[in-house]
């Protein structure tokens, strides 16, 4: 297992849409577990593959608050099959837009369809903390960021400053 380096903003991968898995090989089992390390050594309760670079439809989530009690659930093409009427507002970051959050209403319950490691379609409802992160992860799969649900003008300030923060690496 191998921490990876995250993709931060404003890199263009993370406008990709991933594409989907087909069946689960050596190779997915692999970036899953990366997946799972890096998740945990961010720390962070959501990852999608596209953040460690790879445009493949996997996500990684454990919203368990104890570290001792790790119970980590790999995704692999979830979607939303279902959304409930009501909604919930969650101050919402993520890795690779470190140090920023922002407020965003999504549906408070929902149900995904997913592959499993074992290959099996399941289905699963959520609600939450975990209905909140399996959305916001599933939008990254499909090249959508938690700041495209902000103002325009809230979007524009991060972007600006993740630009210039980016500008004054490469010239370092
Ligand atoms: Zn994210």
């Amino acid at each position: 297992m191998t921490i990876r380096p995250l993709v931060i903003l404003p890199d263009a991968q993370l406008r990709l849409t991933s594409e989907p898995v087909q069946t689960v090989t050596a190779e997915i089992r692999e970036l899953a577990q990366d997946m799972i390390e890096t998740m945990y050594d961010a720390p962070g309760v959501g990852l999608a593959a596209i953040q460690i670079g790879v445009p493949k439809r996997v996500v990684t989530i454990d919203t368990s608050k104890d570290e001792d009690a790790r119970n980590p659930t790999v995704y692999l093409n979830p979607e939303i099959v279902w959304a409930s009427e009501e909604k919930r507002v969650y101050d919402e970051g993520c890795l690779s837009i470190p140090e920023f959050y922002g407020e965003v209403e999504r549906p408070d319950r929902v149900r995904v369809r997913y592959m499993n490691l074992d290959g099996q379609i399941v289905e699963q409802e959520a609600d939450g903390l975990l209905a909140t992160c399996l959305q916001h992860e599933i939008d990254h799969l499909n090249g959508v960021l938690f700041i495209d649900h902000l103002s325009k003008l809230k979007r524009d300030r991060v972007m600006k400053k993740f630009a210039k923060a980016a500008k004054r690496d490469a010239a370092a």
